[in-house]
């Protein structure tokens, strides 16, 4: 008879933002997995702009049919008093738009969920849902996917790869030997790393400002028919973020000024009530009532894929006569969390029927 330790498989997830911290947990908590996280940032380390999951909002306004697991889980993890007490809000959302689009497919199971009357529309919206969502505050989020990963037996090693084989064949320090498989999510390294260099990946660069508004506890999103779009959330702690900027192919690496002015003169104009009320009492607020209220600003640069997300098996060469399969699990964009834990169940299934059949598993499409 196997020992246990003889049947259980070892896995190397490369990448530990959102996406890799998730997927991680999930093939760990299926059984029978021993789990390595390489990556060259982890949440624990300082904000930098080549670690994305730092800089989202991030609230859940579901798009994809994957997004839906992950909101059942957070709706769960967000509950009043649980473990994540202080990481997550429920709050009210109000989704506006002129772009034409109507969302009503991808948001009407959401809890609370209605179409706004025209008379309560805010400037330059042609229509409005609104429901109930959440936010929750990403660095506390993420070292708690760390902590959890952890508790579970899972291995962190702090290197950055410069191909993906460097995963395969040992030569790394904590890593294993000899990997069953490997799963790669690595955000917009997908770009750069050796063995993948996938060019349909690309940053959408974002830049966001957090104002202490402790007075706003709802959250508004516009989408413009020009293609703009501003959106607001509250946070916990009474911070509220707000940005506007979604710019393909800019790799800006710091917050711009006149994206600062844009991205507050966008706000104020579907949400007047981010001024301080005693202004409001006095007089029409401009950006400049807004400027004392900043706390921090910043830019991350969302890993866009033109195709979207990628979720496939390939199968890399691992020694004489032996191959390993590599799922893929990048290119979330604007997504990430909320297709968290929906990505990283499809990446199990992926892996689970590469490794029973030998073959790739069927890529998400
Ligand atoms: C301003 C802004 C607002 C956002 N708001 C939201 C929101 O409200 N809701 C939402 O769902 N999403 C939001 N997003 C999107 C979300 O942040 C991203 O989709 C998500 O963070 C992507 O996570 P990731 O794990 O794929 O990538 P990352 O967080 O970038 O992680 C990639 C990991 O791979 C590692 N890595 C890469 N290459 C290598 C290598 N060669 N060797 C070793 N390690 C490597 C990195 O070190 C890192 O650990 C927002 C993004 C921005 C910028």
């Amino acid at each position: 008879m196997q020992r246990e330790s003889e049947t259980t498989k070892d896995i190397v997830v490369i990448g530990a933002g959102v996406v890799g911290l998730s997927t991680a947990i999930r093939i760990q908590e299926k059984g029978g997995y021993r789990v390595t996280i390489v990556a060259e940032t982890f949440p624990t380390d300082p904000k930098t702009i080549r670690y994305t999951s730092h800089w989202a909002g991030a609230h859940h306004v579901s798009i994809l049919e994957m997004d839906k697991e992950t909101f059942e889980t957070m709706w769960t993890d967000s509950k009043h008093g649980g473990p994540l007490h202080g990481c997550f809000l429920r709050y009210n959302h109000s989704e506006y738009r002129s772009d034409g689009v109507d969302p009503t497919e991808w948001l009407d199971y959401m809890p609370e969920f209605r179409s706004i009357p025209n008379d309560e529309l805010v400037p330059g919206a042609t229509r409005g849902w609104t429901f109930t969502t959440f936010t929750l505050y990403p660095p506390a989020y993420l070292n708690w996917l760390l902590d959890r990963f952890l508790t579970n037996g899972g291995t962190m090693v702090h290197a950055q790869l410069q191909h993906v084989s460097q995963a395969v064949h040992g030569g790394i320090s904590g890593l294993p030997q000899k990997p069953d498989a490997i799963v790669a999510c690595i955000g917009l390294g997908a770009r750069f790393l050796g063995g993948i260099e996938d060019k349909k990946v690309y940053p959408i660069r974002g830049q966001t400002i957090t104002l202490k508004a402790p007075w706003v506890k709802y959250g508004r999103t516009l989408s413009g028919a020009d293609g703009s779009y501003f959106y607001l959330m509250p946070r916990v702690n009474g911070d509220v973020l707000v940005g506007g900027i979604r710019v393909a192919d800019d790799w800006f690496p710091v917050p711009r000024a006149q994206d600062r002015d844009y991205v507050l003169a966008g706000v104020l104009a579907i949400c007047p009530e981010l001024a301080p009320p005693e202004i409001r009492a006095k007089r029409v607020p401009t950006i400049d009532d807004l400027r004392p209220l900043i706390v921090e600003e910043g830019c991350g640069l969302r890993p866009g894929r033109i195709g979207g997300i990628r979720l496939e098996t390939e199968w890399l060469e691992a020694g004489p006569q032996s191959e390993i399969p590599v799922v893929y699990n990048y290119g979330h964009a604007g997504m990430g969390f909320q297709s968290s834990w929906g990505s990283a169940s499809l990446a199990l299934g992926l892996l689970e029927e590469a490794l029973a059949s030998g073959k790739p598993g069927t890529p998400y499409h």
